[in-house]
């Protein structure tokens, strides 16, 4: 039994306080931070609650238009309400169906956006303490280089890690071009997504760039602009209840079979989610038509590094982005 200390949160300045000290851990939905308490991966000595600050601090737990015509998205907002917004579910359909693809309706229920950012690899080396994990203790090892590494990533791994970011909700934030805003000791910041996410490299014990006692307050998008489409595909072992081999999230304008302003990013692949600039490139501007397709696939995955066990995600994710560029010119 490991003893901690349980707290609610009064404000977000009273959180940021309690979640500032020594081995303190936030907890929202609590659907991968009990699992991981529970496995012994992770150990907090002091849990702050901060489902205490829905209904305290205004648009922590809801979903708004901002004045501009984008979206604002409470940090505490659960991942099924997010899904079945309208706004969402019309012009943002790539993260209603992302949140809609992961879990089931259940977990989906408790999940929250801040927490989904936020939630650890489901690498099994990790989620077990009998083996050595980078990651879970610095300069232990990796034992899935060389060793069970199917479910691995193929892009921005380093020798000290490989392990995927699991979520969907990040792949379709990602390509939204989410902007994920922090209150913090010094006050509140706006991160752009593409820079909240780090690398593994040599700390791969450091996913983001939040600072102790930093909690997510809020995201925000932007307005699509005429014409956007997106969509969300995401393969998989089964067909529920199963974390992304490969999935893509593809956001763009769309006249006739031209694409315009093109986004697109991968899970299950990268060891963050993967913004594919150089696919985008291929495409923007273009008419779809399987030549280009297969070359923005292919430059897609260019930099791909395959381990042992997974050298079918690099053409599995070839496919899984041409399906999901066909699948937005289709809705069109
Ligand atoms: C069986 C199972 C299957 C799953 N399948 C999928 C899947 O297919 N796809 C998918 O994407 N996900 C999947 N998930 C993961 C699930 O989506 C996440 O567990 C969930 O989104 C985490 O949200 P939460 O609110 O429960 O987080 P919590 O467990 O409460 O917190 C997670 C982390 O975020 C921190 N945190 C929470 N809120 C904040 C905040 N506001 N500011 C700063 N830090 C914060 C916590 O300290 C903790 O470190 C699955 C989970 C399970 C258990």
């Amino acid at each position: 039994m490991e003893l901690f200390e349980y707290s609610q949160a009064a404000s977000t300045e009273a959180a940021v306080k309690s979640g500032s000290a020594t081995g303190a851990r936030f907890i929202a939905g609590g659907t991968t931070l009990v699992d991981l308490m529970k496995l012994g991966v992770e150990t907090p000595q002091r849990v702050v609650d901060v489902n205490s600050l829905a209904g305290k601090v205004p648009g922590i737990d809801t979903v708004d238009v901002t004045p501009e015509g984008g979206l604002r998205i409470g940090a505490l907002v659960r991942n099924a309400d997010l899904a079945h917004h309208q706004t969402v579910a019309s012009h943002y359909a790539v993260l209603s169906q992302a949140l809609l693809s992961g879990a089931s309706a259940q977990l989906r229920n408790m999940a929250t956006t801040g927490g989904n950012l936020l939630q650890r690899t489901r690498c099994v080396y990790f989620r077990d303490t009998a083996f050595p994990c980078n990651k879970r203790e610095p300069g232990s090892g990796c034992p899935a280089i060389g060793g069970v590494n199917r479910m691995m990533a193929i892009l921005g791994t380093s020798d000290q890690c490989i392990a995927t970011n699991p979520s969907d909700m990040n792949v379709a934030l990602t390509a939204l071009e989410a902007t994920i805003h922090i209150q913090g000791a010094k006050g509140e910041r706006a991160v752009p997504i593409h820079e909240f996410f780090l690398l593994p490299g040599t700390t791969p014990h450091k996913e983001n760039v939040l600072e102790p006692g930093e909690l997510i307050t809020f995201v925000t998008l932007a307005k699509p602009a005429a014409g956007t489409r997106s969509v969300y595909l995401k393969l998989r072992d089964r067909a529920s209840y199963e974390f992304a081999l490969s999935s893509a999230a593809v956001v763009a304008q769309v006249e006739g079979k031209r694409l315009k302003n093109v986004r697109i990013a991968m899970g299950g692949v990268g060891t963050r989610p993967w913004r594919m600039v150089e696919a985008e490139h291929v495409l923007e501007g273009h008419e779809v038509e399987d030549g280009n397709l297969r070359k923005a696939a292919e430059a897609a995955l260019r930099a791909a590094k395959p381990q042992s066990e997974n050298g079918f995600k690099v053409e599995l994710a070839k496919r899984c982005l041409v399906h999901a560029v066909k699948q937005l010119v289709e809705l069109a």
